[in-house]
Formats: structure tokens, C-alpha cells, sequence
């Protein structure tokens, strides 16, 4: 089966992320946990959450992400900048508890001139604060496009951030395809190759989500920007050869293209229509 949708707003609940979902061929959901830039978050709605819930069982569909605000950078060289950070993600991560078993997606962040080694043992120091044995989150490293000084580019960051947290039973990771194109990853010519690179540096067995998304720029060039499927430097045919990968086809595909409601509806009817 195809696990399949796209970022939503989350203003209006999750049971209208779900009916908004059903109405363009989506069966998954991605949402902020609050607003990107950071903020208060709006109180859970418990009713809201409870139909969305009974629901969403009914359907057994498969996991649905959270993505933590962009701001949340738990590597800042600025203290309070940091602390932010820990606050956010502590609280979003109790809120996650409300719909659990699911996937909380997070940016590793930007290690500002500190180093990315740095950068690391910060962000291990806070995941090793924060997440807790009953957690039943699993929290996603995303993987970046080397924008600046973000951190998570390289796999082999991705792999240190994961062995230097004492919990890591609680980490999965999320391919952005956009991204790791942009931070060189040669998805087009050679899927099959980055894909072994990923399995031997992190393991498969640690990727549960996949953020679909074509690129508005060239190989490396480190930008992220995100262009519509087919549209971009990555292409149909390069889209399509991860959605029906044997490695990667069970995965949850997030669309995170410049798209309103009904752009992405035409969009899953296109990867519908190409897949195998
Ligand atoms: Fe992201
Ligand atoms: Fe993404
Ligand atoms: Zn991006």
C-alpha cells in the first residue's frame, strides 16, 4: 500500500487534517507542532484529538509526523537560543503523547561557527535530557541539505548524533530528497549507491519517513529549496524510482512541495499514477 501525503496546516485540528487528507487521495499527514517560527503552541483539543483517534484506527493507516518549528535549534551558540529549543521540544514532545506511537521530526540545527562536532555534542547533550523511557514518539533526525552551518548533512553526522544519545532507540531518521540531493547525494544517477552509503553509515532499519520533495536547485549546491514533483533538478523519473524502491516503497511519503490543497491533490494522483 501506498502511505502517502502532505504538510497541512494544524489550525484547525487533526480531524480536519484527516478529512483534508481523505479528500485528496492522502492517507498520512505531516503538521507543525506550532507555528514554524517558534511560539506558544495551541492548547490540545481533546475532543478534536479522541474523533481523530477513532478514526484514524478505523482507517489503521500508518504513522502520522509532526515536525518540530524550524527555529528550534538545539546547537545555537546563544544559551537562550538553546534552552528555547529544549523547552519546545519537551513540550511538543508530551503533546505527542496525546496521538501516540507516532513520528516527531525535527531539524538537528545549525551549529553557527561552532563546528559541527560541537554542534553535535550539543544536540546529544539535549536528546539525552529530554527523551524518556515511556515515550512512545519515535523522534526523527532530518536530514539537511548543508544550508550554512546546519548540521545533519552527512550522514555520518546523522550516525554520531544517534550513537552519542543514550536513548537511541527512540531516534529514527527522515531522507529529505530535496535535501540530501542538495547536500550531494546523487539520488538521479545513483539511488542504489546512496542508498547502500545510508545503510552502511545510519541502517535502513532506522529510516521511517521520507519528506518527497524535487529540487529547485542543482546537485550539492547546498540551497533547500523545494520544487514540485517533476518540476525540479530531481525530476519525475528520480521521484518516482524512490516512491517504488523495494528499500523504500512501505515508507510514509511526505510531500513538502510549494503546493496549495488542490496542488497536492493533483500531485498524489501523479505519483499514484507512476507507481508500481
Ligand atoms: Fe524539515
Ligand atoms: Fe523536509
Ligand atoms: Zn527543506
Amino acid at each position: 500500500m501506498l502511505n502517502i501525503g502532505c504538510h497541512l496546516s494544524a489550525s484547525a485540528g487533526f480531524s480536519h487534517m484527516l478529512e483534508e487528507s481523505l479528500s485528496i487521495g492522502a492517507n498520512t499527514f505531516q503538521f507543525f507542532t506550532r507555528n514554524p517560527r517558534g511560539g506558544k503552541a495551541k492548547d490540545i483539543d481533546e475532543k478534536d484529538v479522541k474523533n481523530f483517534l477513532k478514526k484514524w484506527d478505523e482507517l489503521s493507516n500508518g504513522k502520522i509526523v509532526a515536525h518540530a518549528p524550524y527555529t528550534l535549534n538545539m546547537c545555537s551558540a546563544q544559551e537562550s537560543t538553546r534552552e528555547f529549543a529544549k523547552q519546545v521540544f519537551a513540550d511538543d514532545l508530551m503533546r505527542m503523547e496525546f496521538v501516540p506511537g507516532n513520528y516527531y521530526n525535527f531539524h538537528p540545527g545549525s551549529h553557527v561557527g561552532q563546528g559541527a562536532e560541537e554542534g553535535i555534542r550539543l544536540i546529544c547533550e539535549t536528546l539525552n535530557e529530554l527523551l524518556f523511557d515511556e515515550m512512545t514518539t519515535t523522534v526523527l533526525l532530518e536530514t539537511m541539505a548543508g544550508k550554512g552551518s546546519e548540521v545533519g548533512a552527512r550522514f555520518e553526522e546523522i550516525r554520531e548524533i544517534i550513537d552519542r544519545t543514550e536513548k537511541e532507540s527512540k531516534l529514527g531518521v527522515c531522507l529529505d530528497t530535496c535535501h540530501v540531493f542538495d547536500g550531494g547525494y546523487d539520488i538521479v544517477n545513483n539511488l542504489d549507491g546512496v542508498l547502500e552509503e545510508f545503510d552502511r553509515v545510519i541502517g535502513l532499519d532506522r529510516l521511517k519517513a521520507v519528506h518527497l520533495n524535487d529540487s529547485k536547485n542543482v546537485l550539492a549546491s547546498h540551497k533547500d529549496r523545494h520544487e514540485k514533483i517533476g518540476q525540479g533538478n530531481i525530476g519525475l523519473e528520480a521521484m518516482m524510482n524512490v516512491v517504488n524502491h523495494k528499500k523504500l516503497r512501505h515508507l510514509p511519503f511526505i510531500l513538502e512541495t510549494p503546493n496549495d490543497l488542490d496542488g497536492y491533490r493533483q500531485e498524489i494522483e501523479l505519483i499514484k499514477q507512476n507507481r508500481v
